[in-house]
């Protein structure tokens, strides 16, 4: 069984992609081929926002977001310490610093009651993370954002397909970011992101700032960076974007099921009200978590946790002197927390499996 299976996906579209990738191969336009702007305009279209702008990976997509919004040297930005690392990495590249919000003990996301009293004079950006595929409580957090004059990012690496309040997620915010990592609700051959924005100025410096800072190539109006998004991978994410929604279905359909098999004995995930979660990840809770998880690898279910030590507590981060204590519910939840296979192609066989073999170990 796996935890993503990729392979059973390619099987499932392997004429449509092996024809995609042809089509690249004989055309050889490898960088900024056709697909890339089709693709542009096929996610800006299912997200609801008026411009995207493809790059390498979705901790380019977030670097780039932090560019294009000016951050740098001297500023804070906040964030969630229970995600992964490239969302607060990017803001110390930026040469900024990251300050720590808790979240909320329901939904594992920044949680904006406690949200205003981080903020300072430095701070610039608050960067909201869809953990799992749930939306994160934009109405609040929008209405902070312009209260206190801060730019809003959405990091939507893992909740393409979600939505909250009948708004999807990738549109929220001033700008948002994903990732089509493999392994995400939609995934390519390799890496590759994607910035969403309403602004066609931002979007268009962001075209820029992804190329070397040229408009007209050899022509450099800023630094940039090179991070581009493969013609290939564009290709290969518009066949998956035509099965997209029906792979939403399917991935709700699983976590309806985990839920009522498991509501009993753990703390299942909780989809807030108006919200839609793509269940990125399947996570339960359970205070016996690491025998738990034990007896899954030993029946040979993979497991996972995401993620096991929250960001204040990193030795990458030790410089922000944060001490164990700083963020209790992020602590709380990672000391609990563990994910089951989760994918559109997961069979009735293998959900049976992987829920027999839970039950057997609580
Ligand atoms: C995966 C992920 C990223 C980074 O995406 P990559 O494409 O792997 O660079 C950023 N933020 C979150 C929350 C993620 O899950």
């Amino acid at each position: 069984m796996q935890f993503v299976d990729l392979k059973a996906q390619y099987h499932a579209y392997q004429a449509e992609i092996d024809a995609a990738i042809k089509e690249v191969t004989t055309s050889a336009q490898f960088i900024n081929g056709p697909q890339v702007r089709g693709l542009e305009e096929s996610l800006a279209d299912f997200v609801g926002t008026k411009h995207a702008v493809a790059c390498a990976s979705g901790t380019d997509a977030l670097q780039l977001a932090l560019m294009v919004s000016g951050i740098g040297p001297g500023d804070e930005v906040i964030t969630t310490p229970f995600t992964f690392i490239a969302t607060a990495e990017t803001i110390v590249l930026a040469g900024a610093r990251p300050v720590f919000v808790d979240i909320e003990e329901h939904t594992y996301n920044l949680d904006p009651a406690l949200l205003e009293s981080a903020i300072t004079g430095s701070t610039k950006a608050i960067i909201a993370v869809d953990l799992y595929g749930h939306p994160a409580a934009y109405e609040k957090l929008e209405k902070l954002a312009e209260k206190h004059g801060l730019k809003l990012i959405e990091d939507a690496a893992q909740s393409l397909g979600a939505a909250r309040l009948g708004r999807n997620c990738g549109s929220f915010g001033d700008l948002a970011a994903t990732s089509f990592f493999p392994a995400k609700p939609i995934g390519c051959y390799g890496d590759g992101g994607m910035i969403f924005t309403d602004d066609a100025e931002i979007a268009e410096t962001l075209c820029c700032l992804r190329n070397h800072g040229q408009k007209k190539r050899y022509y450099h109006e800023v630094i940039g960076c090179n991070s581009r998004l493969d013609t290939l991978q564009a290709a290969i994410l518009l066949v998956k974007l035509a099965h997209f929604p029906d792979e939403i279905s399917l991935r709700i359909q699983v976590a309806a099921r985990y839920n009522s098999a498991f509501a009993d004995h753990f703390i299942i995930p909780r989809v807030a009200d108006g919200c839609v979660s793509v269940f990125a990840q399947y996570s339960l809770r359970s205070q016996k978590r690491d025998e738990i998880v034990g007896v899954l690898q030993a029946a040979g279910i993979p497991v996972a946790i995401h993620y096991p030590v929250p960001l204040h507590l990193q030795p990458a981060f030790s410089n922000l002197g944060c001490r164990i204590g700083d963020f209790p519910v992020a602590e709380k939840i990672a000391s609990e927390i563990f994910s089951l296979p989760m994918h559109s192609f997961l069979t009735k066989e293998e959900q049976n499996l992987v829920i027999a073999t839970v039950l057997k170990a609580v």
